[in-house]
């Protein structure tokens, strides 16, 4: 037993579920959140407090051997000030670039990763020289605070662009070209204190109003060279930021190129699926990676979807009738476009897979 305790940032699914993957390696489990009835509470120490409470941080540092977030919006001084008492997971470059879209497209850019065109828009000057360089289509998108496509306006006319100017009501954002993609993809990788790395398989991911429904996993259809494209781009972030933990990357395909559109330095829906889809889940081989253990097997088991439940949770008895189906629930309050938990499904063959999600689909009402 490590009996390591290990503090999280943030209280929500993913705190919740590195805990769930924690505790059978002895690992003891301390949230911190400003929301009294935050998921992970369910099922660890949860300290309520904002990251301003010096009373509640104080309690939530006491002891700890670690600490991780669940969240690229931790506060960036915060950790700073944080990290001088506990070792803290993934490091502050890779939290400072990732909750920011211009360091981050900069960043993606400065690597030699293929990246949209984008310009930074604070004002309508801004916007005049953003739309030169970007042109239209595009996306006006807040610079940060942004997730599951809030904070994201698609721009196709100039008047358009006015109007999500003003949307923004002052905040930084960032125009950004507009992808045609053909397929979303995103790359999750672990890396070891000690430099070791490995890769998850690619997996396609399908959103609907900029919010993740299903993820297929490993992505159909993946040849040798797109696979060793995205592994090298992922390789070069890791080493560059000399990182620790899981990190996950989003891309846009378009005509065999892969194009980086965000990165999150954590745990990401986009691997739900390697709970019961690899052999060691995203959430294990992230606490593995913090505690200095030896990484876990990323190999796929089969071929895995991974639904979202978005908004509603069904009647547990339809989904788990369905032969290699999984339901994982978050503990969560009911309320549109929130995420409540998801499924997993697995099967030997990618036939069989499909028609698994077919029927669950059908389960869900859609
Ligand atoms: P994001 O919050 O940046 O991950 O965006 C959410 C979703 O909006 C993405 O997964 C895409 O489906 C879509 N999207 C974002 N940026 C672009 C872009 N530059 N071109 C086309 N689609 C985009």
């Amino acid at each position: 037993m490590s009996g390591l305790r290990v503090g999280i940032i943030g209280g929500g699914q993913l705190g919740r579920m590195l805990a769930l993957a924690g505790y059978p390696l002895g690992m003891q489990f301390r949230f911190l959140s400003s929301s009294p009835d935050a998921p992970a509470g369910q099922v660890g120490e949860l300290v309520v407090g904002g990251f301003g409470d010096r009373k509640a941080v104080d309690r939530f540092v006491a002891g700890l051997d670690l600490v991780t977030y669940e969240t690229e919006n931790t506060p960036v001084e915060f950790v700073r000030e944080l990290a001088t008492r506990v070792p803290v997971y993934p490091g502050l470059r890779a939290l400072t670039i990732a909750q920011d879209r211009l360091p981050e497209k900069q960043f993606f850019a400065r690597l030699g990763v293929p990246t949209p065109l984008f310009a930074p828009v604070s004002n309508r000057a801004t916007l005049e020289t953003a739309l030169s360089h970007v042109g239209l289509p595009a996306l006006l998108k807040t610079r940060r605070m942004g997730y599951d496509g809030r904070g994201q306006f698609r721009i196709r006319t100039r008047e358009e662009a006015e109007a999500a100017l003003e949307q923004l009501q002052g905040e930084p954002g960032l125009l950004e070209q507009h992808v045609p993609f053909e397929r979303e993809l995103s790359l999750l990788a672990v890396r070891g204190r000690t430099g070791e790395t490995a890769f998850y398989p690619l997996v396609e991911n399908h959103h609907e109003q900029g919010i993740l429904r299903t993820s297929l996993a490993p992505a159909p259809g993946v040849t040798r060279d797109l696979r060793l494209q995205a592994e090298g781009h992922v390789r070069r972030m890791l080493h560059d930021l000399d990182y620790v933990g899981v990190l996950a990357v989003e891309f846009f395909l378009v005509n065999g190129t892969l194009v980086a559109n965000e990165m999150a330095p954590r745990v990401h829906n986009s691997g739900h699926w390697t709970e019961e889809g690899a052999e060691t889940s995203q959430f294990e081989n992230h606490l593995r990676a913090i505690a200095g253990l030896p990484l876990g097997s990323t190999r796929p088991v089969g071929h895995s979807a991974m639904l979202n439940l978005i908004g509603t949770v069904p009647e547990p008895d339809r989904i788990l009738a369905e032969p290699g189906a999984h339901l994982h629930l978050y503990g969560k309050q009911g309320r549109p476009a929130r995420k409540l938990g998801h499924i997993t499904l697995r099967a030997s063959r990618r036939e069989i897979l499909e028609q698994r999600v077919s029927r669950v689909r059908a389960a869900l009402g859609g």
